[in-house]
């Protein structure tokens, strides 16, 4: 494919999960070098030799986007062996547990704003200072549906993606001064997988009125609430992450591309 991101280097947060290293994938072919950051060093260790592969130089840091110092640390390493960061995929994220308000645990609660949100906010920070020095940077934050509708009983997460979208806005505007431009993406059900099969278990446990305690019959009520009446695959996001991190997409800012069938 075409080479839009020669002679760049872009970082990758969540890169040891389905998205990140699809997303990861799709940068090497089209020219970028690669840091792939993720808190699971041993997955990550196997995003990297699939980076590899691809012909690209690709470095790793293990770090927790919880952790503003981790995450600074891990910014820095990368900087020093690849250069200049130009690109970044903010993308690290949990989905939480499923549960009304009411009954919603406030650990894990307090758990899932400290990843998706606040964690978004520190890679955002810690790699944007750098961007701004060298006025050139493009930016895309994984948000979800989640944070422009509004699910049932995903209170922290729904509510963390909220933020994600109102950071991405709020970004856009405080770096467009510096040629950074910020953008994000907001997919919705994807599948099959881990997180698909997760939501459908979880979402059928809850026993609220918004789904059937059976989860084959969740499934057929959450593809029966698409317009386009599947789901989405992994593969179908990398292209719009690309083409929001590429000059394709030269005058967009602050906007959060649906990736939801409808
Ligand atoms: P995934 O679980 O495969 O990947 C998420 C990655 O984030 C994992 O590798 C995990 O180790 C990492 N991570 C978690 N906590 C971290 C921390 N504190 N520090 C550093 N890394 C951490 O899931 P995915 O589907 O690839 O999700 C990627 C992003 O897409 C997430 O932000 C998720 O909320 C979002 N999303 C996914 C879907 C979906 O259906 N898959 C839908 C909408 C949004």
């Amino acid at each position: 494919s075409a080479q839009r991101f020669s002679g760049k280097t872009a970082l990758v947060t969540g890169a040891a999960g389905n998205i990140g290293l699809a997303v990861a994938k799709r940068l090497a072919q089209e020219g970028a070098q690669l840091v792939l950051l993720d808190l699971d060093g041993e997955k990550l260790e196997k995003s990297k030799g699939e980076i590899a592969a691809l012909g690209v130089k690709v470095e790793t840091a293990v770090c927790d986007v919880t952790n503003y110092g981790s995450v600074e640390a891990a910014v820095a390493k990368a900087e020093d062996t690849l250069g200049a960061i130009g690109l970044l995929f903010n993308n690290a994220g949990y989905q939480g547990a499923f549960a009304p308000i009411h009954e919603y645990p406030v650990d894990d609660f307090e758990r899932v704003v400290q990843i998706d949100l606040v964690g978004a906010f520190h890679v955002l920070r810690a790699v944007s200072r750098r961007m701004v020095k060298q006025k050139f940077g493009r930016i895309v934050n994984t948000a979800s549906m989640a944070g422009l509708q509004g699910p049932p009983n995903m209170g922290a997460y729904g509510s963390s993606k909220f933020g994600v979208v109102g950071l991405t806005q709020i970004a856009s505007k405080d770096l467009a001064p510096y040629n950074i431009r910020v953008n994000g993406i907001a997919p919705a059900l994807m599948g099959p997988g881990f997180m698909w099969d997760r939501q459908v278990e979880l979402q059928a446990k809850t026993g609220t009125q918004y789904f059937s305690a059976d989860p084959e019959e969740v499934k057929k009520q959450m593809i029966g609430s698409v317009p386009m009446r599947r789901l989405g695959d992994i593969e179908e996001i990398p292209g719009t992450v690309a083409f929001l991190l590429s000059d394709d997409s030269s005058y967009i800012i602050g906007v959060t591309l649906p990736i939801s069938g409808g």
